[in-house]
């Protein structure tokens, strides 16, 4: 059995111990296990500051952003392996492997390609200087330099590739090391492409860790100047939150967590729109076993909409097939695990209480599966025609197959309703009004990282509800976390320190040209 050993202080260190398994969530097999007991969390962190950040800090934006490029170069070669890896322990099939694989390596060339264009500077100006004294004599221009700590990213299950890549690509082009703690149940696929990466001699000695498994002194070995980037659960970042090191001691703190996004069929709703609609819904409740933190939970649709909406969802997804990945005509694959298969069940249970089953995959759909203990769920959608005295239906995410409909009566109930999620990652928006989707926009946008406004004129050429492009921010306030990542050269700032410079401007105009 292997153990996948966790790269520390510039060498594969094994944890102590047996460790935790890691399996397949398909055919219950055991793949790999991770253990980090025992490693000295402290020396590690000292030598990824001291080795890697001083190495990275040495070169400009331009040269890590060849860095970057070198790395796509690395994990292109290697895509099949990637894949079979997914298949196995994400129980995915090839074209959702494909949104973690190949999202991750599409992040990872968009940021080597926008580090081409930065500053040979070791720092980037933040604005235009800002005069502070009569004729200009004194004034003040913001800087931003690389973060002198280290990055440690504490990941989530359902992207143990594009979670790992999106985060490095800004921190590496910024000059600042990582280190990855990849989700246990899919750490296998986080571990190749880093152990690949490694064994490419690519990157300076530190600037790239794993550990897998959960270290003693995770957070108590950080230093105040450290980064932590957070993707999980709202409880997870709720506790982490609470640690001193970031609740007394200054450790930046970003959350990705948990989200109850919505798509909004406008007012207008032709049967183009609601067919768009319908579509991205069908697609976001199946790719992944809507295992993704965008994926589209609550449904609105206008009240004469909502018959015809519940209908067209049916028939798309009876036609869906469920099973084993392995096996060539299935389009949706498993969950990651059967513990996560349980939670969504009982999640399932708990929206029976207030809500109908206007579809139940569990009935209609035959899973194609040969091992008993399989954590395969087919979609289900509800539907309650009472939203506004459900407050389940906004606030709980079942991290699967599942979705929820519901009508709204005019303009300002259906964006009172999305805004229930109270904070989420993304809503779309789906009308030939444009009217009505400017005016959703700015609504959306208070309470919404991301606002996806569909018409026809898009409808061939859009990215998808639930893609998250590096070119746009991801994160969203309040419950989705509050966190802001990607969004371009945005994603850079926080893995860099601003500070003000106060004097004549000959010598702003130095520092900054
Ligand atoms: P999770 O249980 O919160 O775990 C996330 C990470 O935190 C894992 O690496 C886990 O390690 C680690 N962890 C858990 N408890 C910890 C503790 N006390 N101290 C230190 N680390 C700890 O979340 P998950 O089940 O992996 O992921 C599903 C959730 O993530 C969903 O709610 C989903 O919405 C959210 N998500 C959000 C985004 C986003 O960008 N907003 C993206 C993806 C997923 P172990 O695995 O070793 O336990």
């Amino acid at each position: 059995m292997t153990k996948l050993a966790n790269y520390l202080e510039g060498r594969w260190q094994e944890g102590a111990g047996a460790g935790a398994p890691v399996l397949d969530p398909v055919t219950g097999e055991t793949l790999a296990t991770v253990s980090a007991d025992g490693l000295d969390m402290a020396a590690a962190y000292a030598f990824a500051r001291e080795k890697g950040g001083t190495a990275l800090r040495a070169l400009s934006y331009a040269q890590r952003a060849e860095l970057l490029s070198a790395i796509v170069k690395v994990l292109q070669a290697n895509r099949d392996k990637y894949f079979e890896i997914s298949l196995k322990n994400s129980g995915t099939v090839q074209n959702d492997s494909g949104v973690d694989v190949d999202g991750g390596i599409y992040t990872l060339s968009y940021y080597a390609k926008l580090g081409s264009k930065l500053t040979a500077k070791a720092l980037m100006a933040d604005g235009t200087p800002d005069a502070l004294a009569r004729d200009n004599a004194f004034a003040t221009q913001h800087i931003l330099v690389p973060a002198h700590g280290l990055a440690l990213f504490i990941n989530a299950f359902n992207f143990p590739s594009w979670g790992l890549w999106e985060k490095a690509a800004a921190a590496l082009l910024s000059g600042v090391p990582v280190v990855a703690k990849p989700a246990s149940a899919t750490a296998w696929l986080t571990h190749e492409m880093v152990k690949d990466v490694i064994d490419a001699n690519i990157l300076p000695t530190g600037a790239l860790n794993i550990v897998c498994g959960r270290p003693a002194g995770m957070l108590d070995a950080l230093d105040p100047l450290d980064l932590v980037s957070f993707t999980g659960s709202a409880d997870t970042a709720a506790s982490l939150r609470d640690h001193p090191k970031i609740k007394h001691e200054g450790v930046r703190f970003n959350a990705e967590t948990d989200s109850v996004n919505s798509a909004i069929l406008g007012p207008d709703a032709d049967d183009d729109a609601m067919g768009l609609l319908v579509r991205e819904v069908v697609r976001e409740l199946t790719i992944k076993s809507g295992q993704k933190c965008t994926a589209i939970r609550r449904i609105m649709v206008p009240e004469s909409r909502y018959a015809a909406v519940a209908a067209a969802l049916a028939d798309k997804l009876k036609g869906i097939t469920v099973g084993d990945p392995r096996n060539e005509n299935i389009r949706m694959g498993s969950l990651v695990s059967t513990s996560q298969r349980d939670a969504i069940l009982q999640g399932i249970s708990q929206l029976e209480a207030c809500s109908d089953i206007l579809f139940d995959g569990r009935k209609d759909i035959a899973i194609q599966a040969d091992h008993a203990n399989h954590a395969i769920v087919p979609p289900v959608v509800f539907g309650t025609t009472t939203p506004d005295t459900h407050p389940l239906v906004h606030q709980m995410e079942v991290f699967g197959p599942v979705a929820t409909l519901m009508p709204y009566r005019d303009t300002d109930h259906a964006l009172a309703l999305a805004r229930r999620g109270m904070g989420s990652l993304v809503a779309s928006v789906y009308s030939n009004d444009s009217t009505f989707l400017a005016q959703a926009a700015v609504a959306l946008a208070e309470s919404h990282g991301r606002v996806h406004l569909i018409n026809n004129d898009v409808a061939k050429v859009q990215t998808g509800h639930g893609n998250v492009m590096p070119q746009s921010n991801h994160g969203g306030p309040g419950r989705a976390g509050g966190g802001e990542e990607l969004g371009g050269l945005r994603a850079l700032r926080f893995y860099h320190r601003l500070a003000a410079v106060q004097s004549a401007p000959g010598v702003l105009e130095a520092i900054v040209n």
